[in-house]
């Protein structure tokens, strides 16, 4: 896309600091149901979950720990058993051989130094082997202890064709959104880029024209007016339903 292009895209939309309260109401209303796909019953099994979630889906992590948390119910139980064994109980997840290691590892850490439990805090969740900034937001966030916004590949492409960021790097596009985001929204907000991300904003062909925020992106697809469209409109008509 021509630079001059981009720059009037920009223009055309507004400032980000006034496009993101409407992003988070028209994207509330469109996916009402957004919240975290992976299943889990306790913060030690959130982690694990978080943890095998790396490179496969949610419905693959789904099927493999609905087995996993049956025989394995405490940090304990994962340094009972062979290498091995853990190894192939998480196979399906793929790059299962790092996993299982650092699952070893940040039971054990659990163990000696957090008696069992999951600490709250960003800095020292990530202190757990295979715990990275991502997985530790997930996971605190899901606890109620917000203190980041979870940047995955989701956040990261709706939020470069939202015009919210211009990074790359996926903690400088953290601090890019904790300036414009409200607090308040920081949990759910990631979960709604994602879920539009899956139905609408797909990575290679995005639905502008089911997209109800077509008005207020800069990287919109569909033909418009010249007129500056205002951030507080109400969204487009849809032309299309949503695709679930
Ligand atoms: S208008 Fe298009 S590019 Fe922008 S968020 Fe919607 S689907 Fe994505």
């Amino acid at each position: 896309m021509a630079r001059s292009y981009v720059h009037e895209a920009r223009r055309r939309v507004g400032p980000r600091r006034e496009r993101i309260r409407p992003i988070i109401e028209r994207l509330v209303l469109e996916h009402p149901d957004a919240v975290i796909a992976l299943r889990f019953r306790d913060p030690v099994e959130l982690v694990v979950s978080v943890m095998l979630s790396a490179q496969t889906t949610d419905v693959t992590v789904n099927r493999v720990t609905e087995r996993l948390f049956a025989k394995y119910r405490r940090p304990e139980d994962y340094l009972a058993v062979p290498l091995g064994e853990l190894e192939a109980d998480i196979r399906p997840t793929g790059t299962f051989r790092q996993k299982a290691k650092n699952l070893r590892g940040a039971m054990r850490m659990l163990v000696e130094e957090y008696d069992g439990e999951v600490p709250e805090r960003l800095d020292e969740l990530v202190r757990l082997p295979g715990v990275g900034r991502k997985t530790a937001n997930v996971v605190a966030a899901e606890r109620g202890a917000t203190q980041g916004i979870v940047v995955d590949t989701h956040v990261r492409r709706l939020s470069q064709r939202l015009g919210l960021t211009k990074h790359e790097d996926p903690v400088k596009i953290e601090r890019d959104l904790v300036r414009i985001v409200p607090r308040a929204d920081w949990a759910r907000f990631p979960h709604l880029l994602i879920w539009h991300g899956r139905r609408v904003c797909i990575a290679r062909s995005p639905h502008c024209e089911d997209c109800v925020l077509v008005d207020l992106c800069p990287s919109s697809r569909v033909q418009r007016s010249a007129t500056i469209v205002q951030a507080s409109a109400p969204p487009p008509t849809r032309l299309k339903p949503a695709r679930s």
